[in-house]
């Protein structure tokens, strides 16, 4: 069972159970085992941590038989019960949603549990998805970002393709991913596999679907020309249609509005799905705080410190990090998340006890995405490469993930049912 907020400790409250977050909440609380004045006090709006990474594969997964059992099994695989990491730590988990933050204050306000003061603040409450307030998109798509929306991309798709069977319909059926960035590419390769899956169970021919992906940049993905190409020639092989310096600007009767980049060549794409991949911004509870870097997060100092908000550290999404090495702003990564927790632990340790405070180095260890099945890119700096060994890595990945978070026996068994359920459509 959890440990209760303590009114008499000082708190060290940290905003949001993800990447970022629950790793600071973990480190610090055996750090501060010794310091029994203080409490760390995790806060989610949920009960579960997500491992996002993996989210294209929940909205793709194909069970011959869907049951209640297995989309609790679905939902299962890649979200991980706070109680279970925070096991034995001194470290109080609060399941409430954060209302408002009052810095001069010092305190946090919860839905349920009423206002929290704090010595220190942890702000790692994420991104949320951006509409760009287009009409029409917000109201129709279908995000990718929670694990509700993961399941309720499965659903849909079996839904959809269990009625047109009902009905015998066999119309062009248009399924548009919105934004070819990580995301929406990863995603929209595992969708050839889904439908093909899909198509022998509900007995139409894969080739009456039709998927596009709308990129408003000029290159897939956004690591560089190299990786765009290769990603453009799996696109090919996968009977998946895209353009690039195309620009969203509404979706309506099933059919989405797009124009060149500078406004010019209106025109419709069909889409009897739009799934929206096509951006984030920071959580709107950094509007609490007056002060911002230009991209909506907490400008920071070396040592991940709110540069205007003493006490206050921010990281993951919510972190505008100077990268030195590339001279631009870091982008927003669960890997680069990951990174930030440990130095947030520290230097929360470290101010409490008086010791020496560490910088943070971003680390970029290559980037590894999924084109499809078994096939991936590993992208490093300059050096890319393709093919299966890069499934070995990524899946490697996803069990030292499971691993950091889990005891081992218990990560293990996760990551096997997991892949088990993965490879069911590749
Ligand atoms: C589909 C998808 C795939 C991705 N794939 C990759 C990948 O392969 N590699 C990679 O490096 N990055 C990937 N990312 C990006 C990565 O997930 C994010 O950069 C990372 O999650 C950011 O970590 P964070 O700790 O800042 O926030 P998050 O991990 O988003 O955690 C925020 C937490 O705050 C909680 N929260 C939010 N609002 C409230 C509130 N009001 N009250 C209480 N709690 C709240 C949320 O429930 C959540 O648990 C992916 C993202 C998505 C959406």
């Amino acid at each position: 069972m959890y440990t209760k907020v303590d009114l008499d400790k000082k708190h060290i409250v940290v905003l949001g159970g993800g990447y970022c977050g629950l790793r600071v909440a973990k480190i610090l609380s055996k750090k501060l085992e010794k310091y029994p004045d203080y409490q760390v006090i995790l806060v989610d709006k949920k009960k579960i941590h997500l491992y996002a990474s993996d989210l294209y594969e929940i909205a793709t997964a194909y069970y011959p038989k869907v049951t209640q059992a297995c989309l609790r099994e679905l939902s299962g695989s890649i979200t991980i019960p706070f109680d279970e990491v925070l096991k034995g730590s001194n470290s109080c988990f609060l399941r409430d949603n954060v209302t408002s933050i009052n810095y001069s204050r010092k305190t946090v306000t919860f839905k349920n549990s009423g206002e929290i003061p704090f010595e220190y603040l942890v702000v790692t409450l994420g991104a949320v998805t951006n509409f760009y307030n287009l009409p029409g998109v917000k109201e129709n798509s279908f995000p990718l970002k929670t694990i509700e929306d993961g399941m309720a991309l499965e659903c849909h798709f079996e839904q959809t393709f269990r009625e047109r069977s009902e009905k015998n319909i066999h119309t062009p059926f248009h399924i548009v991913v919105g934004g070819g960035g990580f995301t929406g590419v990863e995603y929209a390769c595992e969708i050839p596999g889904f439908i093909k899956k899909l198509s022998k169970k509900y007995k139409f021919d894969p080739v009456e679907v039709k998927v596009t992906v709308v990129q408003g940049g000029p290159e897939m993905v956004g690591l560089g020309l190299e990786v765009s190409v290769l990603t453009m020639k799996r696109f090919k092989d996968l009977g998946i249609d895209a353009v690039c310096s195309t620009r969203i600007t509404g979706y309506a009767d099933n059919q989405l509005e797009v124009s060149n980049k500078d406004g010019t060549n209106k025109r419709q794409i069909p889409a009897e799905i739009l799934v929206w991949t096509a951006g984030i911004e920071p959580n709107p509870l950094l509007k609490d705080f007056p002060i911002l870097h230009e991209s909506g997060c907490l400008d920071v100092e070396s040592n991940l410190e709110a540069t205007h908000y003493p006490k206050v550290y921010a990281g993951g999404d919510n972190a505008a990090v100077f990268d030195v090495t590339h001279h631009s702003m870091l982008p927003k990564l669960g890997l680069l998340a990951v990174q930030q927790a440990p130095v947030i632990a520290h230097n929360i340790w470290a101010d409490i006890t008086g010791k020496e405070q560490k910088a943070y180095v971003p680390k970029f260890k290559g980037f590894i995405i999924a084109l499809g099945g078994k096939f991936f890119i590993y992208h490093k700096e300059k050096q890319t490469s393709m093919g299966f060994f890069q499934w070995i890595k990524r899946r490697k990945f996803d069990f030292w993930y499971f691993r950091s978070l889990l005891p081992f026996m218990k990560a293990l068994k996760k990551w096997w049912k997991t892949e088990n359920i993965f490879v069911q459509n590749d």
